[in-house]
């Protein structure tokens, strides 16, 4: 029962320790992927916005080639009804101008839609632009200092890491149970005597139950906070 209450004792100390090495860092490792998403999503917007431009383009030119086609077409009917000898040829040329007509106004709008379109294209194009370049350098300085606390953590880091696996192999899976509950509500989960009371939550611990626990051959648990007690004994041998 000892080993099982030094060990976790020891997983105590090394989660402090591994919870310490986490805040250092904060909230920097979501900082830095927050943003990714962020400039990942203004560059697709950039690449939309661009194809829907060259879109325009395209089919303005189209529509300016049609109705320069097209103006030709009526210079050409009108010198036609000129040489017309009856009516019916006369109207039908007729209708085809005015039919002409209607699709260059029809085109001479979707230009101007295209041109009003354009303006507001090129202005969200420039925002999202300006976006895109803030956050690639913003980002750049942010994982420049992710990875500055990377490095100069991660040695300690993985050894602390190591040496929780060895302490794990040395428990039960009820214990881990037990305590992984109790750490997820207190923070940590195993508090030592100190002082002849719980060093969780500073409750006076009663002599009998010290003598108890200084046995180490049940697991107590503090009435007050519900924290593994280990004795002060155990605290003092297992240092990190
Ligand atoms: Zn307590």
């Amino acid at each position: 029962m000892k080993s099982i209450l030094q060990s976790l004792y020891l997983l105590q100390l090394l989660d402090t320790e591994l919870d310490d090495l986490r805040e250092l860092r904060g909230d920097l490792p979501e900082t830095v992927n927050a943003m990714e998403g962020e400039l990942e999503a203004a560059e697709q917007r950039i690449e939309e916005i661009d194809s829907e431009l060259k879109r325009g383009a395209t089919e303005r030119t189209m529509k300016e080639k049609e109705s320069l086609e097209l103006i030709a077409k009526i210079d050409k009917y009108k010198g036609q009804q000129l040489e017309v000898t009856n009516n019916r040829e006369y109207d039908a040329l007729t209708r085809e101008m005015e039919a002409a007509e209607t699709t260059i106004t029809t085109n001479e709008s979707l230009v101007q839609q295209w041109v009003e379109q354009n303006a507001e294209l090129k202005a969200s194009l420039e925002e999202f632009t300006t976006k895109r370049d803030d956050l690639k350098k913003e980002l750049e300085i942010k994982r420049e200092e992710l990875k500055e606390i990377l490095e100069a953590t991660r040695e300690e880091e993985v050894n602390f890491e190591k040496r929780r696996e060895d302490a794990l192999g040395e428990l039960l899976e009820r214990d881990l149970e037990l305590y992984t509950r109790i750490r997820g509500a207190k923070g940590k989960a195993v508090a030592p005597i100190r002082r002849e009371s719980c060093s969780g939550c500073y409750n006076v611990v009663p002599p009998q139950l010290i003598l108890e626990i200084k046995k180490s051959d049940r697991l107590f648990i503090c009435e007050h906070c519900g924290r593994i007690l280990v004795s002060e004994e155990i605290a003092q041998e297992m240092k990190l």
